[in-house]
């Protein structure tokens, strides 16, 4: 047994999760998802819980976003090696795929906390010489491919990540899958719950679902119906042989297709959604399940810029590790807190003006906008009426976005495009920059540089949202559709501004842009504006708000303390 002896004694809570987003430098993640991941891991580790995680080595990452003149994205692979970062493990699993045994070895990279203890996170590869050629890189992109290679990816998350959780000498109690690409994990549990039992008239009553289901918790992480991941039986059986009867299969995971949620669903005593809006949602989507809801945080310490982090060691030492500290946010002297701010917005346009020359000033009210672009996050929301925009903001803001577009959508990739060509129609009114590549770098950057941070998705399909509790966490204010984690942590004028009207059960309709619209230009025209230029005062308490009641709740501390009472020990 190679692995460390301390990593094996106890019993942990297994973490899968198709993308785990720790640092740049291993660009295994996408998004929201990945970084969620990340920041529970870090968590786990800062806890001391007896937690380790399972993913994909992903060599080529998601990929690396570059953008011409136009807004024209392209993608190139985000290599890297992953022999400078960890320790690769002796021992190999095997996963049979479509008829062939694919080896699967493992990379260990250990997430250190402070407190001297740490996580393993066991990156599964299939890149080793006795593989077929095409087996070798089924690990190589995140979210690449077509369904076959997916399906194939995700065997080997599930399958073979519990293999080979096995292989290396751990027991586990818990096994959480995040979001429903880790659910075939269910199965292979479901093996090692075969009852040993003789005649059987209905070989169902081999299957121990009930000791599986006590093994077993599912967040879902999509209010979206296409986000949920679907195959084909027919593609079922080409690529899992007879590995696991598809009768049975079909009545955990849907009669249509293999439903990766409904499978991870009727196989954990545990389901929730990541925001207590959302655990309605997705109740209301799966009705006869009982779905819980814990809603996200981030990693605080990940998340705050170095001269916050500099005030909060000062002012309210042990913050990062006792976010509940926040509460005490107060006792920082205004102008340490507004310099502080104003630091980190120095530093941010400091870099935007030398990647895109936009010539941007520190006085200037700063609005940040950066997250997938994709059609409903509605990147374009703030330019639904030209005209009105340049009356509100010529020469009172300059805008900053970023973000990238899944290569296959087109509608995600023609919003960066128009962004581009409002730049242009604004030229010498409204300063505004696209910036390359959002990555968690430039993510810190933004969500503390900027003065206001923008987010206008549709509802209800912001499942939770993380990037506003990182400028939270900095002292930026939110200005939000009422989606997700917001509804939670606004307090109207005081925490930040909401844009729309509250949350309601209806889906909305189509003038649903019109109407948010409206409300952002309002209130940016005669709250936010203002107070920015003219109150000082109140835009300091209300950054100390942000602080002391919304960094102070949604943070990851918080979240796996959740986790931990009501979804691992129950
Ligand atoms: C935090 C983060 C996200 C997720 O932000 P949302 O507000 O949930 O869209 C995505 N990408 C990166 C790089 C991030 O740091």
């Amino acid at each position: 047994m190679s692995f460390p002896a301390k990593h094996i004694t106890e019993p942990k809570i297994a973490y899968f999760s198709m993308e785990i987003g720790l640092r740049d430098d291993i660009p295994t993640y996408s998004g929201g998802l990945g970084i969620l991941a990340g920041d529970t891991v870090k968590s786990a580790a800062d806890l001391c819980l007896p937690f380790v995680a399972v993913t994909l080595i992903s060599r080529k990452g998601y990929f690396r976003q570059e953008l011409d003149g136009r807004g024209r994205q392209t993608e190139r692979p985000a290599e890297w090696d992953p022999s400078k970062l960890m320790t690769p493990a002796p021992e190999t699993v095997t996963v049979r795929i479509e008829g062939r045994d694919v080896h699967i070895r493992a990379w260990i990279y250990p997430v250190e906390s402070p407190r001297n203890e740490s996580v393993p996170v066991i990156y599964l590869d299939a890149d080793l010489p006795e593989n077929a050629p095409e087996d070798r890189t089924l690990t190589d992109h995140l979210y690449g491919g077509d369904d076959t290679y997916r399906i194939k990816q995700e065997m080997i998350l599930g399958i073979g990540g519990v293999r080979m959780l096995r292989k290396l000498g751990f027991q586990v109690k818990k096994y959480h899958m995040n979001e429903g690409h880790a659910a075939f994990l269910t199965l292979e549990l479901l093996h090692e719950h075969k009852r040993d039992i003789e005649a059987v008239w209905d070989e169902s009553h081999i299957w121990d679902t009930e000791a599986v289901r006590n093994l077993c918790v599912f967040t879902t992480h999509t209010p979206l119906e296409a986000g949920h991941d679907k195959f084909s039986y027919e593609l079922y059986s080409k690529v899992f042989g007879d590995y696991f009867p598809e009768n049975i299969l079909r009545r955990l995971a849907g009669e249509k297709n293999v439903n990766m949620t409904l499978l991870g669903f009727n196989l954990s005593k545990y389901v929730n959604g990541v925001a207590k809006k959302h655990g309605e949602v997705s109740q209301n989507m799966f009705p006869g399940y009982q779905i819980n809801a814990i809603t996200n945080g981030v990693h605080s310490y990940t998340w705050t810029s170095d001269s916050m982090k500099r005030v909060y060691d000062k002012y309210l030492p042990g913050w990062a590790n006792e976010p509940e500290i926040f509460v005490r946010i107060g006792v920082i002297p205004d102008n340490e807190l507004w310099d502080a701010h104003l630091d980190a917005k120095k530093k941010l346009i400091d870099y935007v003006n030398s990647v895109s020359g936009a010539g941007m000033d520190y006085e200037t009210l700063t609005i940040g906008f950066a997250r997938r672009a994709t059609a409903y996050k509605r990147a374009d929301l703030l330019f639904t009426d030209l005209k009105r925009l340049e009356e509100i903001g010529t020469g009172r803001i300059q805008v900053i976005y970023a973000g990238k577009a899944h290569p296959k959508d087109k509608e995600g990739k023609h919003l960066i495009e128009k962004i581009f060509s409002y730049r242009e129609k604004l030229k010498g009114k409204i300063r505004i920059a696209f910036l390359q590549n959002y990555n968690m770098e430039l993510a810190l950057k933004l969500v503390s540089g900027v003065d206001v941070w923008l987010n206008t998705p549709l509802r209800p399909l912001e499942a939770s949202g993380t990037s506003g509790m990182k400028a939270a966490h900095n002292g930026v204010m939110n200005f939000s559709v009422l989606d997700g984690w917001w509804i939670e942590g606004h307090i109207e004028g005081f925490t930040g501004w909401a844009i729309g009207p509250a949350p309601t059960e209806i889906v909305p309709d189509n003038n649903m842009n019109k109407t948010d619209a409206d409300d952002l230009y309002y209130k940016l025209e005669n709250m936010i504006i203002p107070t920015y230029y003219n109150d000082r005062k109140a835009w300091i308490r209300m950054m100390q708000n942000a602080i002391g009641k919304n960094a102070y709740y949604f943070n990851s501390h918080r979240m796996m303390r959740r986790y931990v009472t009501e979804a691992y020990i129950r």
